[in-house]
């Protein structure tokens, strides 16, 4: 859509195999591929053309810690399945700035980072396992895609 005003990375993916990340700026954007059947993202820009406008880059070293250590966990195992996605998900390895995130710094409140829920879609069985808030501290509540 032109004229927006911000922009976020939005995951498309089909059935078929087809898996996409499209990072989107106020006035760019660029789109990713899983070739190698995943495809791992955080809160920063990783195609070169968008990380060419990141005002300052180091304001997001935490999501550059989480990206590494979610990478690392999805490339540790051949076939996921729902438990070890959720297992990653709920990863408090180098906590303050884990992969599940708790806001523990107070500083400064208009600044601050949470987990606000965490999302798995099966496309085999058709289903979404939603969990509200940290994943760590909520259940998975499971929904039914099929029309
Ligand atoms: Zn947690």
């Amino acid at each position: 859509m032109p004229h927006r005003a911000a922009g976020y990375n939005h995951v498309i993916f089909h059935e078929s195999g087809g898996l996409y990340s499209v990072e989107v700026s106020a006035r760019r954007f660029a789109i990713l591929y899983g070739e190698d059947g995943y495809l791992v993202h955080t809160n920063h820009f990783l195609d070169d053309t968008m990380k060419a406008i990141e005002k300052d880059p180091e304001e997001l070293i935490a999501s550059r810690v989480r990206y590494f250590r979610a990478l690392r966990l999805v490339k540790q195992e051949s076939a996921h399945t729902i438990k070890t996605l959720q297992a990653i998900q709920r990863d408090h390895v180098n906590f303050t700035n884990s992969i599940c995130n708790h806001a523990t710094d107070l500083k400064d409140p208009l600044d601050r980072e949470k987990t606000i829920n965490a999302l798995i879609i099966d496309l085999t069985a058709r289903e979404m396992h939603l969990a509200w808030g940290n994943p760590c501290k909520n259940p998975y509540h499971r929904y039914h895609l099929d029309a």
